[in-house]
């Protein structure tokens, strides 16, 4: 059976993440084109079966 996953990229510096569809949101993490300790602003970039 094909899992459903998401693909989120950060609209600031472009680092992308794959997760499965169940898994939520990836980790906030640091986002290095922010200043100070601030976190990546996921958007879903596509979805796809795998
Ligand atoms: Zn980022």
């Amino acid at each position: 059976m094909a899992t459903k996953k998401v693909e989120y990229v950060c609209k600031y510096c472009g680092k992308r993440e794959i997760k499965q569809a169940n898994m939520g949101r990836p980790l906030p993490g640091k986002c290095p084109r922010k200043t100070g300790d601030k976190p990546h602003s996921w958007v879903v970039n596509r979805r796809f079966e795998s």
